[in-house]
C-alpha cells in the first residue's frame, strides 16, 4: 500500500509537484496518465527515493520513506534515515524505465542474478533457479544465455521486469515501459504487465497506453501541471470530466 500525503516537490524556483494525494491499495494498479512535463516521472521517482521530498509525506506499507519520528529531549522530531535504512526500504520497489539499463556485458540470466545475489545475499543456485523461472514468466525460457545486444527491445524490457521482479518486491512501478519501443513490441510487454497485476502485484504505472489502463488499471489518475486533476475507476477514460482530461485523450487516442 502506498500513501501520497500532500506532497510537494520543488527544484529551486521550479514547482514540480503541488501537493499530491493518493492512495495505492495493495494487489492494485494504479495508471497515471498526463502530458509531458505534468510530475508523473517525478512522483513515481519519490516513491521509490531517488529524488527527495520537498513537502508532505509518503508512506509504504505504514511505513514512512525517507524520514523517522525521534524523540529528543521530550521533543518529537523528524530525522533522515541513514542511507542503509533508505536501502533497506527502496529493496520492496521495483522500478521499470523507459529505458531498459541492462547490463551490456553480461548474459540475460546473470543479468537478472545479479542483485540477489550481491544484493540481497542468495545463494547462487536459488538465485539461478528462481531467474530461470522469471525469465520463463516472461516469455524468454530460450534466450537466457543471449547478450543483451541481441535481444529486441521488447525482449530488453522484459529481461528488465525480470530483474526487478528477483528482488521479490511488494511494489513495482514503471516509467513508461514501452515508450522506447516499436509499435509491434509494446503488447508483449503490457502482456507481461498485466500477468503481474494478475498475480496481485502492486503497481503504479506511467503509460500512454490507454487501452492497457482501461482494461487493467484499478485506478486512473490524470496529472498536469504538478496537480492531478482526475483520478477515479478506470471508467473515467471514458468520461472525463474537465477540458484538460478531454483534451489530454484525444491527444493521445
Ligand atoms: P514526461 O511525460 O515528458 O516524461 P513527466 O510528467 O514525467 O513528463 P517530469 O519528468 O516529472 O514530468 O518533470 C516535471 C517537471 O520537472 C518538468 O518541468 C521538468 O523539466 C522538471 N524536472 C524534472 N527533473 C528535474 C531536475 N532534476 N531538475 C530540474 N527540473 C526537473
Ligand atoms: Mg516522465
Amino acid at each position: 500500500q502506498i500513501e501520497i500525503k500532500e506532497v510537494h516537490k520543488a527544484y529551486g524556483d521550479l514547482h514540480v509537484l503541488k501537493g499530491i494525494n493518493l492512495e495505492v491499495m495493495p494487489s492494485t494498479v494504479t495508471v497515471i496518465l498526463g502530458p509531458s512535463g505534468s510530475g508523473k516521472s517525478t512522483l513515481l521517482r519519490m516513491v521509490n527515493q531517488l529524488e527527495t521530498i520537498t513537502g508532505g509525506e509518503i508512506d509504504v506499507d505504514g511505513e514512512m520513506i525517507g524520514y523517522k519520528w525521534v524523540q529528543k529531549n521530550s521533543q518529537k522530531v523528524m530525522q533522515t534515515l541513514s542511507d542503509k535504512e533508505i536501502a533497506k526500504q527502496r529493496s520492496h520497489i521495483g522500478m521499470v524505465f523507459q529505458k531498459f539499463n541492462l547490463f551490456p556485458h553480461m548474459t540475460v540470466l546473470e543479468n537478472v542474478m545479479e542483485a540477489p545475489i550481491h544484493v540481497a545475499g542468495m545463494k547462487k543456485a536459488q538465485a539461478k533457479k528462481e531467474a530461470l523461472a522469471y525469465l520463463d514468466m516472461v516469455g524468454l525460457a530460450d534466450h537466457v544465455n543471449h547478450y543483451p545486444s541481441q535481444l529486441s527491445g521488447g525482449q530488453q524490457q522484459r529481461v528488465a521486469i525480470a530483474r526487478a521482479i528477483a528482488m521479490h518486491p511488494d511494489i513495482m512501478l514503471f516509467d513508461e515501459p514501452t515508450s522506447a519501443l516499436d509499435p509491434e513490441l509494446v503488447g508483449e510487454v503490457l502482456g507481461v504487465m498485466r500477468k503481474l497485476a494478475d498475480d496481485g502485484m502492486t503497481m503504479m504505472v506511467v503509460t500512454h497506453e490507454i487501452g492497457f489502463a482501461r482494461e487493467v488499471a484499478d485506478q486512473v489518475v490524470f496529472m498536469d501541471g504538478g496537480v492531478v486533476v482526475e483520478s477515479g475507476a478506470a471508467d473515467i477514460i471514458d468520461h472525463p470530466q474537465t477540458e484538460r482530461f478531454q483534451d489530454f485523450l484525444k491527444a493521445v487516442l
